[in-house]
């Protein structure tokens, strides 16, 4: 492992929103920084599902980190899977067996998608979180038109061409509109032997409405949107068993060949790393300055942590929270190396909630007013277009937006790679070699 020269080592795990924005947040302090991350990309995953149903191509939503810092001198990137933390020798533990000293450890390794005690269910029913993940579900989806059209028995020719997404947040939402939108609209004129408009697109939610972080009526809105797109918005049963087949929700079976999973989150293993306490979603408690508690060197920041810092409530797992963090634990730093050691409570400022439904219609939650419909989207597009990173991805995604509002063909329907393979699918094999 690279040992730096400089007296300040900092090292930051991840580099998401939380951790791309520490580092920036440290440009010009005196510090060596070392930023490690199991992918050699930054992701912006608010547009990920747009990659999962055919919009976007991955290079539009993801740049190499190394790029991105590569014209600080200070920083160096490492590629490498981060196993542990050694408080006591300070230093952070690689899965390969390699080792990284540091002064000052920021953790911002996020989370992933949880199936409530069911992990067995993720073959089936794959969650959103990375672009292998965006692409198996693309793949998914894809596949099962073009098995539908080679298909002659009826009823799974109809399993084929029933999608269910479970979990109505935005994801769930948003997944839901857009399969919707690519089955009945982009999709007809390609078979022959099937109509794809009549493919059914299942929404279901264990609540009592979907987009519950949202104002009532706000939901109720974006659920008569998504009917009016065609998709079955079934609430207030939660699934219980959900296989290569399909859902049981309630009393209701539905036979199905794509199952998407948008229910749930649970935090990296920063917690057991620390071996300190954490929520029931594997959040590390983090103290009011988002250090570990007894540990004032490390901080953990964005969806790895929960601190209430939200006017006494948690701070929501977003991407503006995440990137707020990492720049108060980056002031936190340089002011402590001047000396300043006085603790700094981190205070959460929220914009907004906001979410897509297909490509015309959106809902904004900003608390002081709400939007919704066409003029809802056009601040949703623009919103999402600012977040990029580069003048490059802004053009290439609004481009690709206009080509695909104005012509309706979408021109990433591309199955690429073979299936992504869970970590338990892959151990259930290596069993039976
Ligand atoms: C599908 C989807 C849609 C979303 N939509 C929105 C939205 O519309 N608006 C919004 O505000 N938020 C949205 N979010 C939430 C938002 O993306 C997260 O809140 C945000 O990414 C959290 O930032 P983070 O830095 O904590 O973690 P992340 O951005 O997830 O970054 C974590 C980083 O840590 C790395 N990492 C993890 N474990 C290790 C390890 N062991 N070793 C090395 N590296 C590791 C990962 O590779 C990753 O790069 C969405 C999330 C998803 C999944």
């Amino acid at each position: 492992m690279l040992e730096s020269t400089r007296p300040h080592q900092v090292v930051i795990v991840g580099a998401g929103f939380g951790g791309l924005a520490t580092a920036l947040g440290l440009a010009g302090a005196p510090v060596a920084i070392t930023v490690i991350d199991q992918r050699n990309h930054h992701l912006f995953q608010p547009l990920l599902y747009q990659v999962g149903t055919a919009t976007l191509a991955t290079s539009e939503i993801a740049w190499p980190i190394r790029h991105l810092l590569r014209k600080r001198r200070e920083v160096t990137t490492l590629l490498g899977i981060v196993s542990g933390v050694d408080t006591a020798r300070r230093k952070v533990l690689m899965e390969d067996g390699g080792e990284q000293a540091y002064d000052t450890l920021v953790l911002a390794t996020g989370a992933r998608h949880a199936y409530f005690g069911h992990d067995e269910w993720e073959r089936d029913a794959p969650g959103l979180k990375t672009l292998e993940d965006a692409t198996s579900i693309r793949r998914r989806i894809l596949l099962a038109f073009e098995h539908a059209e080679r298909e002659t028995d009826p009823e799974l020719r109809a399993a084929l061409l029933t999608f269910v997404i479970v979990g109505g947040g935005p994801t769930g939402v948003e997944l839901a509109g857009a399969i919707a939108e690519l089955a009945h609209q982009n999709l007809p004129q390609d078979f022959r032997n099937i109509d794809t408009r009549l493919a059914r697109v299942v929404l279901v939610e264990a609540g009592p409405r979907i987009l519950p972080t949202f104002t009532p009526e706000l939901s109720a809105y974006a659920k008569s949107a998504l009917e009016a797109l065609g998709v079955t918005v079934e609430l207030g049963r939660p699934v219980s068993q959900c296989d290569a087949d399909g859902v049981v929700f309630g009393d209701q079976v539905l036979r199905a060949k794509v199952i998407l999973w948008a229910a749930g989150v649970r935090a990296s293993a920063a917690a057991s790393w620390l071996a300190v306490e954490a929520d029931n979603a594997s959040r590390v408690k983090v103290e009011p300055d988002l250090t570990i508690p007894g540990h004032p060197d490390i901080f953990a920041i964005g969806d790895t942590a929960t601190v209430n810092a939200w006017h006494g409530r948690p701070v929501p797992g977003i991407a503006p929270a995440a990137k707020q963090q990492g720049a108060h634990v980056a002031k936190t730093i340089i002011l402590r190396l001047r000396g300043m050691t006085a603790v700094r409570p981190f205070f959460y400022r929220h914009a907004g909630n906001l979410a897509t439904i297909g490509k015309r219609s959106a809902v904004i939650d900003f608390g002081w007013i709400t939007l919704r419909g066409h003029f809802a989207w056009w601040i949703w597009g623009l919103a999402h277009i600012y977040f990029l990173i580069g003048v490059r991805n802004r053009l290439a995604v609004a481009l690709s937006w206009l080509w695909i509002y104005s012509t309706g063909n979408k021109t990433s329907c591309l199955i690429t790679q073979g299936e992504k393979k869970s970590p338990a699918l892959r151990e259930e094999e290596a069993l039976q070699e």
